[in-house]
């Protein structure tokens, strides 16, 4: 039996999915107007975990992700400008240039990640429809009202809004979070925008649609609400997002929906916790964060951010350094090592495969099936090619490609030189000279480890 820790009942449940064989999942996806961190990048690695681990559980997963190319204002309330915009006009170009050029960028990331690509990934953009059809839902039961700038959801009409997080509509009032914004225009501060009108700050937002309310563009949360209802059905199994989504944009999404339609949105709420920085979230919106590139720019490859994101639990923080960084680095070159070049056998070690799946169902617990794998690798009571049969076996939730690791370091001609230099020092038992060698070998930007088989190279790391 699978277990997740479910944010609306605050416990661990036994996870039964709607139907037998398949899981509906929805992820919120990014808002494309700049670069993702990876901060945002570790809440994907935790989704990717989960639909890795209900497929190795045998579950077909139809995952369903949007982005958000309209609509997200700057700070999660109604206020600002569109975040879009905003890129828009750092870069000067179009919101669709910028959309569509950093939700590429946010794919390629995923993709150097080794994260699955949903089965189907929608545009805020392109659910304008759904989205509206939701609004005159609501406005026929009496949920909305409006003034000259938007049409907004009246929370105090919802008994229960604000479940998931355990905040009382009272705190909202007195502005008990830094992050909501008091607009003397609604009703109550918790209350937001389903539909902007091309009005006051607005007046020149250059994505709008016709609407039964006029020219306008839809709010942040309900592109959500309504992509997946419309591609998962409602209720659907799991939603996840990052911790941030707790206070305002998950209780928006499951308000709206659940008013509109007098069900659940979905059965159970996962939320990864945040990657840290200095011990402050990393956020795109205070400009310091790390990317992807940035990464790679320092000689890492990006599998040695996934396995970092794996040495932590999706419910605890990380704090992210560059030393964390290089153990995660050698940590995951030594499963390579152990792992290249050799055949799987036909059969995999029963226990350890046993004790992983426990770990990989006790709500995700991914350190320690990480400490499985390793404690599997130390046994030498088995046999490697059985070591290697149940870990490409486990890599299946890992996701390190341990089928295809990559190659090992091929030194240039240049560093091929003093190695051949170095190898004639260690002949001859002159270690002051092998020792110099390594240091000029080191100059050319690599390591070198004197192995049983001879010298090796790999790239070496300056943080
Ligand atoms: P955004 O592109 O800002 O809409 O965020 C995309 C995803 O990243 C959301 O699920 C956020 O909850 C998540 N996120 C934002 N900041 C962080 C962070 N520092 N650590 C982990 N996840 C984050
Ligand atoms: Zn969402």
């Amino acid at each position: 039996m699978i277990k997740f820790y479910n944010t609306l009942s605050r416990q661990l449940e036994d996870f039964k999915p709607i139907d037998k064989t398949q899981v509906r999942l929805y992820t919120c996806g990014p808002t494309v107007y700049n670069f993702a961190h990876i901060g945002n990048l570790r809440t994907y690695i935790f989704e990717d975990l989960l639909r890795r681990v209900l497929e190795y559980n045998g579950y077909q997963v139809k995952h369903v992700m949007n982005v958000t190319d309209v609509g997200h204002l700057v700070g999660d309330g109604d206020e600002g400008e569109d975040k879009i915009d905003v890129g828009a006009r750092r870069e000067g170009k179009s919101p669709l240039e910028i959309a569509k050029f950093y939700e590429q960028r946010f794919f390629s990331d995923l993709k150097d990640l080794n994260i699955e690509m949903p089965g189907k990934v929608v545009r805020a953009t392109e659910a304008i429809p759904s989205q509206i059809e939701i609004i005159k839902i609501l406005e026929q039961k009496g949920y909305t009202y409006r003034d000259e700038s938007a049409i907004y959801f009246d929370t105090s009409k919802l008994p229960d809004y604000g479940k998931l997080s355990g905040q009382k509509l009272s705190d909202k009032q007195t502005g008990a979070r830094g992050d909501v914004v008091v607009d003397l225009k609604k009703k109550n501060p918790a209350d937001f925008a389903l539909w902007f009108f091309l009005a006051g700050r607005y007046k020149n937002h250059i994505l709008h649609w016709p609407s039964p309310w006029g020219e306008g563009f839809p709010g942040w949360h309900i592109e959500c609400s309504a992509i997946s209802r419309q591609e998962l059905g409602q209720p659907f199994d799991i939603h996840t997002g990052g911790e941030d989504h707790i206070g305002t944009h998950h209780p928006n999404e499951m308000a709206q929906s659940e008013a509109a339609f007098g069900v659940p949105l979905a059965n159970l709420w996962m939320h990864g916790r945040f990657l840290q920085i200095n011990d402050n979230k990393m956020a795109k919106s205070a400009g310091t964060f790390i990317t992807l590139n940035d990464v790679k720019d320092k000689g890492f490859s990006p599998l040695d951010y996934r396995y970092l994101c794996l040495t932590a639990h999706y419910r605890s923080q990380l704090n992210f350094t560059w030393e964390g960084m290089l153990f995660a680095h050698n940590t995951s070159e030594k499963l390579f090592d152990f792992i290249r070049d050799v055949k799987p056998g036909k059969e995999g070690a029963a226990e350890y495969e046993k004790e992983f799946l426990e770990a990989i169902n006790d709500d995700l617990n991914i350190p320690q099936a990480l400490a499985v794998v390793w404690k599997l690798v130390d046994d030498n009571k088995i046999a490697k090619e059985i070591k290697i049969a149940s870990i490409l076996k486990f890599d299946k939730v890992l996701g390190f490609n341990l089928d295809n690791p990559p190659k090992e370091t091929s030194p240039t001609e240049e560093a091929s030189a003093l190695l051949g230099q170095r190898q004639q020092a260690r002949d001859a038992k002159d270690f002051a000279k092998s020792d110099e060698l390594r240091k000029r070998i080191e100059e050319l930007g690599y390591e070198v480890m004197d192995t049983a088989e001879g010298q090796k190279v790999k790239k070496k790391i300056n943080i």
